[in-house]
């Protein structure tokens, strides 16, 4: 498997392209190697086929543009933490070894979100360990960064996707069969959800004074070797005011 410096875990093929599209494209803009894990095929979705979503997915990753996309085909409505969905998880982080893990928030409306974000926890946990696996060598992502869906909590973070908002709502509309009209009206292809992605999108990005954003979750925290360079811009790029 092609090593990458961040992967991306979702539940389902249109996931990440919602909680964490414009962190994703962000990162490869800036040079970084980015790899998509879809813990199911979607096969439980009111609307849509296996055979459907897989293409929709595929062509959703070439908006994107990360350099691979897998499916690690485990039960739509049937995520458990077992032997078998573990070892495929520490795996692929074996493999790929990337210096960053990007999943779910582990409180959601939806119970497979809320397991995606489980088993990728306890696989980087199980990814250190010498006797897991042994036949692979161990390999510990220094984080995990949580992406925030349904649920708006308190963000660590945030990153200003503004210049890639319009390309991650092509990313997600990828997802046709999910997202566009259909005999079944879910509660994703009624035109309020879309409406939804934008205003959260557009609530973090006025957080830090931009027009879109996307939060994140880290449980461990995060050092700053430089807090001035944070702020960018040179020395004149934030002027004092004084309103006398
Ligand atoms: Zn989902």
């Amino acid at each position: 498997m092609e090593p990458v410096d961040l992967i991306a875990f979702g539940a389902h093929p249109d996931d990440v392209e919602i909680g964490c599209g414009g962190l994703l494209m962000r990162s490869i803009a800036t040079g970084y190697r980015v790899g998509i894990v879809d813990l199911t095929r979607g096969e439980m979705a009111s609307t849509g086929t296996v055979a459907i979503r897989r293409e929709e997915s595929q062509k959703a990753a070439e908006v994107l543009g990360v350099n691979w996309r897998i499916n690690l085909e485990l039960p739509d409505r049937g995520i458990t933490i077992n032997d078998e969905s573990l070892s495929k998880v520490v795996r692929i982080l074996r493999e790929a070894r990337p210096r960053l893990i990007v999943a779910p928030y582990w409180e959601d409306r939806h119970p497979d979100h809320v397991a995606c974000s489980q088993l990728v926890t306890e696989a980087h946990f199980n990814a250190r360990l010498y006797k897991y696996l042994p036949e692979l060598p161990p390999h510990q992502p220094r984080l995990i960064y949580y992406f925030l869906n349904h649920y708006q909590v308190e963000a660590s973070f945030i990153v200003d996707i503004s210049d890639y908002f319009e390309e991650k709502v092509k990313a997600i509309f990828c997802h046709y069969s999910q997202f566009g009209p259909a005999p079944e009206p879910t509660s994703l292809n009624t035109g309020a959800f879309m409406g939804a992605i934008r205003g959260w999108n557009q609530a973090w990005g006025a957080l830090i004074g931009c027009t879109y954003g996307e939060g994140f979750y880290s449980k461990e925290a995060l050092a700053i070797p430089d807090p001035v360079a944070l702020l960018g811009g040179g020395s004149q790029a934030m002027p004092v005011r004084r309103n006398r």
